[in-house]
């Protein structure tokens, strides 16, 4: 099929989430001139800001940023090319000449606080080991810090990372740890990023449409089938040479053919709100506390993960361990799961199964007691939708069946932070280009002999389905005290 494109050709892109925005700056850097965004979240309003109405993981307080990808060598590199360009977007920041609405010179997107993985084991474990391996590879071995090496510790604490070797207090504790720190990794200012990209693309050009009016309706088609453009809820039609879908967990909704390739899944997340007054604010603030993950390959057990408060306070923690479906019957012989947020309609969700804030408060009784003995509960809880393809690999490629129609999606949890140059590589797909990660990112098929990353389609007959969950109680917010009562109770 001939999928070319011209630099004068209109473009449309469904989704100013992460892959939508990084898509639309890049087309325009590279010289396509008619480029649209739609989406149905109004984000001039809402800032990207999730407590103000936004229910994309794109919309977010923050994401972690590591370079240190174990095995997979191919997101170290597409790391350290981001890391570049988060930081020019933080020079572009400070230099403080046309911001956006909410972002002040004063801002800082990316913070390099360093990014700790601990682990249960003895041994440090197979995915931390080829870090170490893969960074001293590419040169960057001084930025892995064996917390159980005093030679990686004293480099740690030249380097200006003392105080994100032992956060937890674990070793001096004499409490089993074993970590690794990247002291390449942090974070980012999630909503921030997103506002700042957007802007940027409009000063490129990007054509912006937001808003319940520009929510999909329908594709246009011409006789042979071939999609030609876009109509939205508010029946306006957006001519198109292509149109990239890049809509989340949302996009098998728009692409069905997507369903075998990437399934959403729903992430939990947790917030403690301490205020600034509070001795606790500067104790996790970013200059005294890293980014960290905790068990992040140990299944239901772990896949936590954390970051330090952010400016007002928000102390946020997430699971993964169990990544929930919302399976939704679509036909006798197919269901598919659909995100549901607190903001989605008709139905939403404000609370978490019971399973996974428990998960979330074990950890912080145990790691973090100090927010409990100060009577901190749990403030806010949300489910966050990832769109998790079967090999965790990212989807940017051709509807292969439908000329005019591409994907960009299958962010499987690590996507956030190549906001900066994704883009880059949709682009290279459009013109034609094939080889390097691009070759990861193909539509593709599960062979039958290929173990999944990810079980897709189990239906409302898993475990995973929220149908087949208690929600929780709002006692279990209570951290220590009646919530520890609790837990002991069950035991
Ligand atoms: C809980 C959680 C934690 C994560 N943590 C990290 C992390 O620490 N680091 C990291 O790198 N990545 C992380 N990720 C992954 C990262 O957030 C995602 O991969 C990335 O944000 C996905 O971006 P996206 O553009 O694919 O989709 P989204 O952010 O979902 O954006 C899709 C957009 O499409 C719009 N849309 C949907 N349907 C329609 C329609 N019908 N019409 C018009 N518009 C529509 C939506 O409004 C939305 O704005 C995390 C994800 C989750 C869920």
């Amino acid at each position: 099929m001939d999928f070319s494109v011209q630099p004068s050709d209109p473009i449309v892109i469904l989704g100013a989430g992460v892959f939508g925005l990084s898509t639309a700056l890049h087309l325009s850097q590279r010289g396509f001139t008619d480029v649209t965004i739609l989406d149905k979240q109004d984000y001039d309003a809402s800032k990207y800001a999730y407590l103000e109405g936004c229910d994309a993981p794109s919309a977010d307080m923050n994401k972690i940023i590591r370079a240190a990808y174990g095995p997979e060598t191919v997101y170290q590199d597409l790391s350290f090319e981001s890391m570049e360009l988060w930081r020019s977007y933080n020079d572009y920041i400070s230099a403080g000449r046309d911001l956006p609405p909410g972002l002040s010179q004063q801002d800082e997107i990316w913070v390099n606080n360093g990014n700790l993985q601990i682990s249960a084991q003895m041994d440090l474990p197979y995915f931390e080991r080829m870090s170490i391996e893969n960074m001293r590879k590419a040169g960057k071995r001084g930025t892995q810090v064996v917390v159980t090496n005093k030679d990686d510790i004293d480099r740690a604490e030249k380097a200006g990372f003392g105080f994100a070797v032992d956060p937890f207090g674990r070793r001096h504790k004499s409490k089993p740890y074993q970590v690794l720190l990247d002291t390449s990794g942090g974070f980012v200012y999630a909503d921030k990023a997103c506002r700042l990209v957007l802007h940027l693309a409009r000063r490129a050009g990007v054509k912006v449409i937001l808003g319940q009016e520009a929510e999909f309706a329908r594709y246009c088609e011409n006789p042979q089938g071939d999609i030609t453009g876009v109509e939205t809820v508010g029946a306006k039609t957006y001519p198109a040479r292509l149109v990239v879908v890049a809509c989340g967990g949302w996009t098998q909704q728009i692409v069905p053919t997507m369903d075998d390739l990437c399934e959403t899944t729903g992430g939990s997340v947790a917030v403690v709100k301490i205020p600034k007054t509070h001795k606790l604010y500067e104790r996790f603030s970013p200059h005294n506390f890293p980014t960290w993950t905790y068990k992040m390959r140990d299944g239901a057990d772990g896949g936590l993960y954390g970051f330090p408060v952010d400016e007002d306070g928000h102390f946020k923690i997430g699971y993964r361990g169990t990544k929930y479906i919302n399976p939704q019957t679509i036909s006798a012989e197919k269901e598919r799961s659909v995100p549901v947020t607190r903001w989605s309609k008709p139905h939403s969700i404000t609370r978490l199964p019971s399973h996974a804030l428990n998960r979330i408060r074990s950890f912080l009784e145990e790691f973090v007691p100090e927010l409990g003995e100060a009577g901190f509960n749990i403030t806010f809880t949300r489910l966050c939708w990832y769109n998790d393809s079967f090999d965790n690999h990212f989807v940017i490629d051709h509807e292969p069946h439908k000329k005019g129609l591409m994907v960009a999606t299958g962010g499987s949890g690590h996507a956030f932070m190549f906001l900066p140059n994704i883009g880059k590589y949709v682009v290279d797909r459009i013109e034609g280009q094939s080889g390097g990660p691009l070759d990861y990112w193909k539509w593709r098929t599960l062979e039958p002999s290929q173990k999944p990353v990810n079980v897709l389609g189990e239906g409302g007959q898993s475990k995973r389905a929220l149908q087949n969950h208690r929600l929780y109680r709002d006692e279990e917010l209570v951290l220590g005290g009646t919530a520890g009562l609790i837990k002991k109770s069950r035991l």
